[in-house]
């Protein structure tokens, strides 16, 4: 009989639950390996892994019936090059972090989302975005990606040496490898100002001035509650680039204090809304990295449609304004351009993204999601993979062009599926 192997020190115990507390990740254990050289052990040795970020997904696609890993003990390796504009980061670290030390290097990420406090390997294993007519998501800045396979070896991808199949290997919902390393393309810090203006004229949510509020700068989202207007426009915008919005825009009035995007609650937690420029990093994001983010007591949906459906997308739904309504934070509209990744929620359309914010109800939001859905089908969704939804998996499926050539790369580099989990098996199938 083989002995058993002695437990590894950087087993921890139970993974726990997810930033929402709505996701359980299953028994575990949960291990932290804090070298290349423990987590290349670690793969060898199981037949079973995933990894786990920093737990701000909504969905199980972070969850397992068996061993995770996360990789907040691994250093954090930051190299940049800034000739290049790129900095090569371990894939624990988070935006916020990321984004401070890039700002000493006089670079900045072009994009990011309104939390600083996501890992750039959870982020980029998602298709998690920000918001900006002309940016794409969060992955699509990535150059190279080095993964544990599950083999145990380190395989290096770069969009430059493997186009035929780096596209399907960055988003790939954890399912290929443990991302260990990703070279991201940065931008020159140049300074951002953000503005928020308040309480839209009803018919500003039609298409024309809908895209119109979404072309206010570099990145810009529109907060809602589903009743036919638009209550809190936040603008990002470049400085000595976009043009500076007038006190009263589109009919809404500039916000004389900061606010937050979710009713009744402080915005001190928010970033500067003061119109004074300042670095992208203190300006892209809607909360600021030492806060709690947002409210903690909640769960997120959300759907990306063709950026000229979004304004019948969002009429179809207001429908059910009144049961959307008492189960809901604030609601929020953002765009994110076409990409070319294969399992990308953006992929092949520049898309608008109709996302919900819900109160802490898990089984009232599941109950109500199945009506929003069959109001969006007409304007062919596709739900972020983070967030929860009800759609059927088919439905999902039938979204993605690439999925044939997505599952063919992972049955080459995980063929005995260790990194599979049920989410997963039952969304892509095969
Ligand atoms: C308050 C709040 C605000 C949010 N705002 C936004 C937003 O603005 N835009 C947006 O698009 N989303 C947003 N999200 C959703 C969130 O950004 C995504 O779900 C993101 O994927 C979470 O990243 P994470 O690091 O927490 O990863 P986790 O949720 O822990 O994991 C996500 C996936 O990444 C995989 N993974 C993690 N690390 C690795 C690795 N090293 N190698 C391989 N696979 C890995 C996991 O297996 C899993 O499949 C928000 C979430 C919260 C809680």
């Amino acid at each position: 009989m083989t002995p058993a192997l002695p437990a590894p020190e950087h087993s921890l115990e139970v993974p726990g639950l997810s930033w929402s507390g709505t996701v359980d990740y299953g028994p575990g254990p949960l291990h932290a390996p804090t070298s290349l050289a423990q987590l290349q052990e670690l793969v060898g040795r199981s037949s079973r892994l995933r990894a786990l970020g920093t737990r701000h997904s909504f969905s199980e696609v972070a969850a397992s019936d068996g061993p995770l890993v996360t990789l907040t003990s691994m250093p954090a390796d930051l190299e940049f090059d800034t000739a290049a504009r790129t900095v090569r980061v371990a894939a624990g670290v988070r935006y916020g972090e990321l984004a401070l030390a890039a700002a000493e290097h006089g670079l900045a990420l072009a994009t990011m989302g309104s939390l600083p406090h996501i890992s750039v390997g959870g982020a980029s294993a998602t298709g998690t975005h920000g918001s900006g007519d002309r940016h794409r998501s969060l992955a699509s800045a990535v150059r190279a990606i080095e993964l544990v396979t599950a083999s145990g070896e380190l395989l290096a991808l770069s969009r430059e040496g493997d186009p035929e199949i780096f596209d399907g290997a960055v988003l790939a919902l954890g399912t290929l490898g443990i991302a260990t390393h990703l070279t991201l393309d940065l931008v020159p810090a140049a300074p951002m100002r953000q503005t928020v203006h308040l309480d839209f004229p009803a018919e500003r949510m039609r298409g024309e001035d809908l895209l119109a509020m979404l072309a206010g700068g570099s990145s810009v989202s529109l907060f809602h509650r589903w009743d036919g207007r638009i209550a809190q426009a936040w603008v990002k915008q470049r400085v000595g680039e976009d043009e500076q919005l007038p006190e009263t825009w589109l009919g809404g009035r500039r916000a004389r204090e900061a606010v937050h995007p979710l009713p009744g609650m402080p915005a001190d937690s928010c970033t500067d809304q003061s119109g004074e420029p300042g670095p992208p990093h203190e300006r892209l994001p809607h909360f600021r990295l030492e806060f709690t983010p947002s409210n903690g007591e909640e769960i997120q949906s959300e759907y990306f449609v063709a950026r000229e459906d979004l304004a019948g997308a969002l009429a179809a739904v207001t429908e059910l304004g009144e049961r959307i309504r008492p189960l809901l934070h604030a609601s929020e509209v953002r765009t994110v351009a076409a990409d070319s990744l294969w399992l990308s929620p953006a992929h092949g359309r520049d898309s608008a993204c109709v996302h919900f914010t819900w109160k802490q109800l898990p089984q009232q939001v599941e109950a109500l999601l199945p009506e929003i859905e069959e109001r969006l089908a007409p304007y062919a969704p596709r739900p972020h993979w983070g967030k929860v939804f009800t759609m059927d998996p088919a439905a999902v499926r039938a979204q993605y062009p690439r999925l044939g050539d997505f599952r063919a790369l992972r049955d080459r580099l995980d063929p005995d599926r260790m990194f599979r989990n049920d989410y997963v098996d039952r969304l892509l199938g095969g």
